[in-house]
């Protein structure tokens, strides 16, 4: 058949990962592809995901706040209600800002932008259906896109439940975040990071929430005892957080979705809910097996991962994967940094993603952030490590931010003293933990950490400190 576009490298998806990996291609001089069914560039996490999840958490933050300055009667106020199309419009506001700096990027370096559905015809050539306006419309009109490599980074998509109605009133974190309403009552289906953070923007909004979780605990993978802050500030927030717990039946009529829980593990049954809008997070699968990759021989796993190597090369040499449907965690700055390796060995540079840590962080109120290994892993490994807490009730920061609940714990290796992991739960603790990637990156060990001079009165300066406690050395309170 006949080839419309002809490149070097072929970047499928338009996503954190596909967008660090073209423009890096770019600036290394290879003649960049990027095919997107979309009409902007950003994939899931600006459209849909991190960015307008941010926008909302950061307004829910400040009401708050606000609120709680008022009842202290430090702040007055006549009315503190938060008019919900005007926060749609700031969302949207945020979002177009960053896809028109991409876009701006993208032809900055000459990266050319096919717009449409794309699947391998074999390893060399790729098949684009070019869709319109929202990406689910073909226009009919078809395009070859030649490649001497590619990377595929075509992302994930939410789970869905089978037996959930189709009803508007049902979804996922993309219609949570289109914010229609605010619904009087919310079930969020899942306890993870994205069910919480969307959570706490409808309670803040003034709905009454639900949360099922199946397994024992919220926010799965996280420190117990971070959670623990977070539950203890958020749980009076919420009418009922139910662990231990499946949905099992739902059923759409007039008077809302009524949703059928049963104990699992041994745990109770719940009473059935009404719900005028339910949340399924229960996870997200990824698009592997969606974009033809078996056409060029690329191997897929039952779940739809794609396998490779530490250079990011799949099983076909001149193809590369990254990002959410390359295995977890599926988060944006993974995405983003496989991106990079991807597009430098595309290159014919020498780098392997080989990372000591990847930060998680609930952007929740309080934040919990963590990084490298946590206290459970170490204890389920056997290995052996020291812990140094440093409680924010003796930071003169959080105390005059009037948010001392939080902390900050370090781990180190109990015989070199580096540092292994560190988790911090309190406000800002997502840019906090920044620190701690560095200094595990870094082999940082106790003393390079607690002798190191932070700034005066910061929550940062709770690093510092918790390293010094791990030192053993006085620590004077600030
Ligand atoms: P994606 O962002 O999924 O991008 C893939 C792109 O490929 C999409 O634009 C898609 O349209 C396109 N595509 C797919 N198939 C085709 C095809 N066949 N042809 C053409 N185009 C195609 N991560 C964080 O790190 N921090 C956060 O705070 C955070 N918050 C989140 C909040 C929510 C509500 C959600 C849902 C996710 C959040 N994430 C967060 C996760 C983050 O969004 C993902 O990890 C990240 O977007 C993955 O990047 P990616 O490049 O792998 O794929």
């Amino acid at each position: 058949g006949s080839v419309d576009v002809d490149c070097d490298l072929l970047v499928l998806g338009g996503g954190p990962g596909g967008y660090s990996a073209a423009f890096r291609a770019a600036d290394l001089g290879l003649n960049t592809v990027i095919v997107e069914r979309y009409g902007t560039l950003g994939g899931v996490c600006l459209n849909v995901g991190c960015i307008p999840s941010k926008a909302l958490l950061h307004i829910a933050g400040v009401m708050e706040e606000v609120t709680h300055l008022h009842e202290l009667g430090i702040v007055e106020l006549t009315s503190a209600k938060v008019s919900v199309e005007k926060l749609r419009d700031h969302k949207t506001k945020v979002v177009t800002k960053l896809t028109g700096g991409l876009a701006g990027m993208a032809k900055g370096r000459k990266v050319t932008q096919v717009r449409g559905l794309g699947t391998f015809i074999d390893a060399q050539h790729l098949n684009v259906e070019v869709t319109s306006g929202d990406g689910q419309k073909t226009t009919g009109e078809k395009k070859v896109v030649r490649f001497k490599q590619a990377i595929i980074a075509a992302g994930s998509q939410a789970i869905k439940l089978p037996f959930m109605p189709a009803d508007p009133r049902v979804v996922d974190s993309t219609g949570a975040l289109e914010l229609k309403d605010v619904p009087k009552r919310m079930l969020v289906v899942g306890g993870g990071i994205i069910g919480l953070e969307m959570a706490t923007v409808y309670a803040t909004l003034g709905t009454q929430i639900d949360v099922v979780e199946l397994g024992p605990g919220l926010m799965p993978g996280a420190d117990r005892d971070l959670v623990k802050v977070w539950e203890k500030m958020n749980l009076s927030r919420f009418n009922r957080v139910m662990l231990n717990t499946k949905c099992i039946a739902a059923n759409a009529d007039n008077a809302g979705v009524s949703v059928q829980f049963e104990g699992a593990n041994g745990a109770e049954t719940p009473a059935a809910g009404s719900y005028d809008r339910v949340l399924v997070a229960v996870g997200r699968s990824p698009n592997g097996n969606k974009v033809g990759a078996d056409k060029a021989g690329v191997i897929v796993d039952e779940r739809g991962f794609i396998k490779v190597d530490n250079q990011m090369r799949t099983n076909v040499p001149n193809i590369f994967a990254i990002g959410d449907l390359v295995g977890q965690p599926m988060l944006a700055h993974k995405a983003v940094h496989e991106g990079h390796v991807a597009a430098e060995v595309a290159a014919g540079h020498k780098r392997v993603f080989d990372p000591l840590q990847i930060p998680s962080v609930a952007y929740t109120d309080p934040e919990v952030a963590w990084a490298g290994l946590t206290e459970e892993q170490c204890k389920a490994s056997g290995r052996k490590f020291t812990k140094a807490m440093f409680p924010w009730a003796a930071s003169g920061r959080a105390i005059a931010n009037g948010r001392d609940e939080g902390f900050t714990k370090l781990l180190f290796d109990a015989d070199t003293h580096r540092i292994i992991g560190g988790g911090i739960v309190g406000t800002n603790a997502g840019d906090l933990i920044g620190e701690v990637c560095l200094a595990i990156e870094m082999g940082c060990d106790a003393a390079d950490m607690g002798h190191t001079i932070h700034p005066h009165p910061t929550l940062c300066e709770s690093i510092g400190l918790a390293a010094e406690v791990a030192e053993g050395a006085c620590t004077d309170l600030p």
